[in-house]
């Protein structure tokens, strides 16, 4: 693996390698990205069209996204915009690439909220180059929302930036109701007992009774539901064990 990567990995404490999305409907440059970006360490996944696209940031928000402007479906400028809008998506930082030569379409790539663009052709060597400088800007401006994004329905958290999103709507949360959020999304599905959930959210207090650690974790428990609204719901009281997130089939 690189070092640009590796550096940024352990800086960031990521345990994953950074993940680019390259967005190119033309086969063969889409593969020579892809095998100049996994050379240099990067985790690649490709898209041939604007909806596939969308589809990939979807399942898992990239680190980078590669554009091409010219694609079928959506244009790369539509995906832009898309990208841009979207409170999950909106600070993954874009590489617009360019058939066209004018200025003009040049300005209006970085208008829609693209960091940087390449005009075709380009050596894959200068766009790597060009990647790993927006990620190392993007890096120590520490804006990131790369690395990690848990998210259920509605809900986004962005374990590295602390922020929490509910249905776009940024959600105001005290960093234990945040911690223990976490802990829920993280093993959705499963039960988890109140001494599981406090070691997560809380420094763990030996000595703390039960009767104090059951009154502590119901309490937060009931203002993180209430801060949720009707998602609220989705955490579920398993008697006498513990809470579990349970999300709604066909809501995932
Ligand atoms: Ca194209």
């Amino acid at each position: 693996m690189s070092t640009f990567v590796q550096e940024i990995m352990e800086t960031a404490k990521m345990t994953s390698a950074l993940r680019v999305l390259v967005v190119e409907d033309e086969p063969d440059i889409a593969a020579l990205i892809a095998y100049q970006l996994t050379r240099e360490g990067f985790r690649v996944e490709t898209a041939g069209s604007g909806p596939e696209a969308l589809d990939a940031v979807g399942r898992e928000v990239p680190d980078l996204v590669v554009l091409d402007r010219m694609l079928p479906g959506l244009s790369g400028d539509e995906v832009l915009v898309r990208l841009k809008s979207e409170p999950a998506t909106m600070n993954v930082p874009v590489l617009l690439l360019t058939a066209k030569r004018e200025q003009e379409d040049r300005i209006e790539g970085l208008e829609l909220g693209a960091d940087d663009y390449l005009t075709k052709p380009f050596s894959p060597r200068e766009l790597v180059l060009r990647a790993q400088a927006i990620l190392r800007r993007v890096h120590e401006a520490g804006t990131t929302e790369g690395g990690r994004i848990l998210r259920a329905g509605p809900i986004r958290l962005h374990v590295e930036s602390h922020r929490t999103s509910l249905d776009g709507e940024e959600l105001t949360l005290t960093p234990t109701e945040f911690r223990l959020l976490q802990a829920l999304m993280e093993r959705r599905g499963r039960t988890q007992s109140r001494t599981q959930l406090l070691e997560k959210a809380w420094s763990v207090e030996s000595g703390v009774s039960d009767r104090i650690r059951t009154r502590t974790v119901d309490m937060h428990v009931r203002r993180l539901r209430s801060k949720l609204g009707p998602v609220g719901e989705w955490i579920q009281t398993v008697r006498g064990f513990g809470y579990r997130l349970k999300v709604p089939e066909g809501l995932e």
